[in-house]
């Protein structure tokens, strides 16, 4: 499987298989009928159109998500632009993916100020875009629509 598959593979298959199984704790592909692949493609295309890349929207998650861990658990304002809380739950999650090692939960909610727009995800969110270019479906309370998140989090191209 590639990195970024542009057909549903047998091992696609199985992924598939084990996110909607997963749905009811985690509600990866919730209230998504499309078929993982499509998921992917489209997500894929619009990050393309943005001029973006899976890597660089990462990245940039992971930056606020680190600069929130220094507040310990409290809300921080970044930048007078966004307010983040990250909160650590007791846990790890695999990735659906398989890959070995596990993810700390670590909740992240950052609210944008000027438009009150909000956003949340979780360390495994981050490795699911950066490694899959995996955004969660539709109905998933963790779905970082591409857009949305480059959008609120003013991600832009270099
Ligand atoms: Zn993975």
């Amino acid at each position: 499987m590639g990195k970024y598959p542009v057909y549903q593979s047998p091992q696609l298959d199985e992924v598939e298989q084990r996110l909607r199984h997963l749905e009811a704790q985690h509600g990866y592909l919730a209230g998504d009928p499309r078929a993982l692949v499509t998921i992917l493609t489209e997500d894929e295309r619009t990050v393309k159109a943005l001029g973006l890349s899976h890597e660089a929207i990462a990245h940039r998650l992971r930056v606020l998500t680190e600069a929130a861990k220094q507040a310990l658990g409290g809300p921080v304002v970044l930048e007078n632009l966004w307010r983040v809380v990250v909160q650590d739950f007791r846990g790890r999650l695999p990735c659906p993916w398989g890959h070995s090692g596990l993810y700390p939960k670590t909740h992240v909610v950052v609210e944008r100020l000027d438009t009150g727009e909000t956003l949340q995800w979780t360390d495994l969110s981050i490795h699911l875009i950066e490694a899959h270019g995996f955004y969660q479906g539709v109905g998933s309370p963790y779905r970082l629509d591409p857009q949305k998140v480059a959008s609120i989090c003013s991600i832009t191209p270099e």
